[in-house]
């Protein structure tokens, strides 16, 4: 018996496809893009010519655990945010019950469900946000807030073992700009908004909020606060942490309120302590964001670099320059030749390349398997974007590298959003990917990325497989920038065994090397093995210590982080 009181399907609020990424209906395809099935098989071994190895799982074939949602606690929840917004149904428990991380997808698409929310309930306001928290403490519940469903570290699903009722606390009603500051430039948000919804509004009124993570249009705001999110255009309009100026947290003993303040010193940031917290201090019901005019010119300019180091090296120096661009990024040549195998020949970077590039390249005696393609992003005044190219430009070409203009920029821009489908599409032909990033600083980071190719390549060997990694480099600052690697193979039998090692090589290269855990992605149950690594075992006690000390009854979101 899989009934429960409450109904069966909750308000108009968009959720992701269940069993993997964005909208029912829309998926990868490679037939128009015809170096990209050579390059897998070439790669990884994989051939996308065969059929679909697996596919789109049928909801009805899996086996869902029962919920233990109690009438009282049901009519208690009703009582606040109405009988409609209280909802038990079997689909939306499993769509709340993970993130969109390769294990996530691994155990949704095979029915491995140690534990899934009893009850998913939409509050409309912050009042009765403060009413279901008041609810938790009387009917000793545990509350995991939920934004868009999209993170990839474990920070959503309930503990294996909980006992107790779990409610997933949906923010999706709470999704508008509630007022602008025109003169200070700050816009009050609350927290379900998704990526687009805040694009939208603010728009609308010639305003933007500059965040644009890859999973911008399934995303909400209290997610990238809660996980300390970064965006592609990072290094104009700065991470979550710094575009988060005034929080809401409803919490037990009230709400906490910090104003919106452009600097503070008020003691230990309690700004900072609930970034990054994944729900673990409370429920953020509103965000006050510092927000930009809509730029006048807006451009992104792809360059080629003759090898990884000298790119790397070329970032690093536009970062000590008085250039500042929106967006750094270099991808290392293997994910060059990725990129180049996803584009159409007729457009975009393999286009150019048959348009004579590649011959220019020859004739400056590069070695094509090892070039590297980077996008670099300006956005302001056209004086600014102009007097930024022609700083940029000179940096790049001090590093051996040249630029190809602005086509495959548009096209980078254009399809930035669709390529997380391709992850399900490879599952479906028996393959596995995710991704690893970390930050490190400049004198630390080609090191870094040596260890990293090294052990990964011994873990890939490991498992008996043919691995491929990928890197760029993204999201530049003063001191060192973040470096994102995806790695993929042909699972066999033991699929998360074999992604186990591989994930664990990469994290413990990071660490080994002087990187961070994660750059963006939170540390969830995924990463939170690194922890005390990372921030030392004082430092992972001290964050111990103040959950312990602010949630005695384990009401939000138990087991994640530490
Ligand atoms: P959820 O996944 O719903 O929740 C994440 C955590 O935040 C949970 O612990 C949850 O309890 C907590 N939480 C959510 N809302 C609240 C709230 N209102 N109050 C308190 N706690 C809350 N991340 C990046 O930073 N940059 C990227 O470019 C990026 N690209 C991605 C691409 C793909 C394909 C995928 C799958 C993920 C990507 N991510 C990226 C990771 C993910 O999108 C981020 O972690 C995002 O910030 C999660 O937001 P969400 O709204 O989906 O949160």
């Amino acid at each position: 018996p899989k009934t429960a009181p409450g109904a069966a399907t909750g308000p108009d609020v968009k959720h992701m496809k269940w069993w993997g990424w964005g909208v029912e209906g829309v998926a990868f395809h490679h037939e128009d893009k015809p170096n990209f099935a050579p390059f897998v098989k070439k790669m990884v071994g994989v051939d996308l010519w065969a059929d679909a190895v697996t596919g789109a799982p049928s909801f009805d074939d899996l086996d869902i655990p029962a919920s233990h949602l109690t009438e009282p606690v049901a009519s208690a929840l009703a009582t606040i945010v109405g009988e409609g917004n209280v909802v038990s149904g079997d689909l939306e428990r499993v769509v709340h019950t993970y993130g969109k991380s390769i294990r996530d997808l691994f155990r949704i698409r095979g029915g491995v469900f140690p534990r899934v929310p009893d009850v998913v309930v939409y509050p409309a306001t912050e009042s009765e946000v403060a009413k279901i928290v008041a609810a938790a403490v009387e009917h000793d519940l545990v509350l995991i807030p939920f934004g868009g469903g999209s993170n990839i570290a474990g920070s959503l699903e309930p503990m294996a073992q909980e006992q107790r009722t779990v409610v997933s606390l949906d923010m999706g009603r709470l999704d508008r700009v509630l007022d602008i500051d025109e003169d200070a430039g700050l816009a009050r948000i609350q927290a379900g908004a998704q990526g687009p919804d805040i694009e939208e509004q603010l728009n609308a009124k010639g305003w933007t909020l500059g965040h644009f993570p890859d999973s911008f249009t399934h995303s909400t705001l209290g997610g990238w606060v809660a996980t300390r999110s970064s965006g592609m255009q990072s290094d104009k309009f700065g991470d979550i942490a710094d575009i988060t100026r005034g929080l809401r947290v409803v919490r037990p003993e009230g709400v906490v309120v910090l104003r919106p303040l452009p600097s503070t010193s008020t003691g230990p940031s309690l700004r900072e302590m609930i970034l990054g917290s994944e729900g673990r201090l409370g429920i953020i019901t509103e965000v006050t964001a510092q927000v930009h005019r809509i730029p006048e010119k807006r451009e992104i300019l792809a360059y080629f670099f003759p090898t990884w180091e000298a790119g790397l090296r070329a970032m690093q120096a536009i970062a000590e320059s008085d250039a500042t661009p929106s967006v750094t990024r270099v991808s290392n040549s293997f994910e060059t030749e990725m990129s180049l195998a996803t584009s159409k020949e007729s457009k975009g970077i393999s286009a150019l390349l048959n348009q004579g590039v590649q011959k220019f390249m020859q004739l400056k005696g590069w070695d094509l398997s090892k070039i590297c393609l980077s996008f670099i992003g300006y956005e302001g005044s056209s004086e600014h974007v102009d007097r930024n190219e022609k700083l940029v430009s000179k940096i790049v070409k001090k590093h051996g590298g040249f630029g190809v203009g602005k086509g495959p920029g548009v096209l980078y821009d254009q399809k930035k959003f669709d390529t997380p489908y391709l992850r399900d599409f490879f599952m479906d032909h028996g393959g596995a990917a995710d991704v690893s990033e970390t930050a490190a600083p400049w004198s630390k980071l080609l090191p870094l990325y040596n260890e990293v190719y090294a052990a990964a390549g011994r873990a890939f060997e490991k498992i008996g497989v043919q691995g491929l990694l990928m890197a760029h480099l993204s999201h530049s600052y003063h001191s060192g920038a973040c470096l994102y690697f995806t790695f993929a193979f042909e699972h066999g039998d033991d699929a998360l065994g074999q992604y186990d090692v591989v994930k664990k090589a990469i994290q413990d290269a990071f660490i080994q090397e002087g990187g961070t855990l994660s750059h963006h992605h939170g540390v969830g149950l995924e990463h939170a093995p690194w922890l005390a690594d990372d921030v030392s075992a004082a430092g992972a006690g001290l964050v111990q210590t103040l959950f312990d000390a602010t949630d005695s009854q384990r009401i939000f979101n138990p087991g994640k982080v530490t």
